[in-house]
């Protein structure tokens, strides 16, 4: 990552027109398929991105059931027409690793222990990429896993953070992935105060390290929030607006 053009204008202004603390807007919507035991669809920037849960149920094949846990399984995969140029569709390297950050960023959320010899599943369809596809599969992964009723310790919400022009700023966009000088992906869960993923892509200096951590995980902070307004909204329903307006 050697960046070659300035990505924030004099205004302290980035190529999307947000400042560097600012997150892309984040829309969640739990419930979108129906075949599943849980589902959501998040709209974070530009990516857009279905998840969709089905278990606790039985393992196929069975010799990878584990007699005191439940096995999870992540599939994350993006489609041909998500981004500029055919993503060719079979599974490529980026998204076998992708699949196994997302399953590990997810595991320490899951009481996995209360459903022995059984699986789940969680498949990542990303409908349209643009740069942080990661972590807001696993935001939205998160979201459907709790719409599927499985017993969680918390959400996970996840949120990147980076360098460009030599400055820290929150959730990098796909230009800013692609140009700028780092890319700190951040999976955390914020009731428990534990990071469940920390990846980073490009060089930082010790303090800048700290600066991005930090502003990765506020950013982590932003999404919980909507992580919970969505579930609420699912599950409360107009119940949750009323309470609101009347206070
Ligand atoms: P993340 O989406 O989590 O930031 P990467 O940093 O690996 O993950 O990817 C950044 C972006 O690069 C993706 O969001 C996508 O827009 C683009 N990209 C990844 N793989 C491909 C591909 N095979 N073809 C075209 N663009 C891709």
């Amino acid at each position: 990552m050697s960046q070659t053009r300035s990505l924030i204008d004099k205004q302290g202004k980035r190529t999307d027109g947000r400042t560097a603390e600012q997150l892309r807007e984040v829309k969640i919507t739990v419930g979108v398929v129906k075949n599943a035991d849980g589902s959501a669809f998040i709209e974070f920037g530009k990516n857009k991105i279905v998840v969709a849960v089905y278990g606790p149920r039985e393992v196929h094949p069975k010799h990878m059931a584990q007699p005191d846990r439940c096995v999870l399984r992540c599939r994350y995969h993006m489609s041909p027409f998500s981004t500029d140029t055919r993503k060719n569709p079979a599974p490529s390297r980026r998204e076998v690793e992708i699949s196994k950050v997302m399953r590990e960023a997810l595991e320490p959320a899951l009481l996995l222990e209360d459903y022995p010899r059984a699986a789940i599943d969680v498949y990542v369809e990303v409908l349209q990429a643009d740069g942080g596809s990661r972590c807001a599969g696993i935001t939205a992964a998160s979201v459907a896993l709790a719409d599927a009723g499985i017993n969680m310790r918390d959400l996970v919400a996840a949120c990147a953070a980076g360098k460009v022009d030599d400055k820290i700023v929150l959730d990098i966009n796909d230009t800013e992935d692609k140009e700028g000088g780092a890319d700190m992906p951040v999976a955390y869960m914020p009731h428990l105060d534990e990071v469940t993923l920390l990846q980073l892509d490009g060089i930082l200096t010790k303090e800048q390290f700290t600066e991005c951590f930090d502003k990765a995980v506020e950013g982590c902070k932003m999404v919980y929030e909507v992580q919970k307004q969505a579930l609420m909204q699912k599950y409360f329903g107009n119940e949750t607006e009323l309470k609101e307006e009347a206070q």
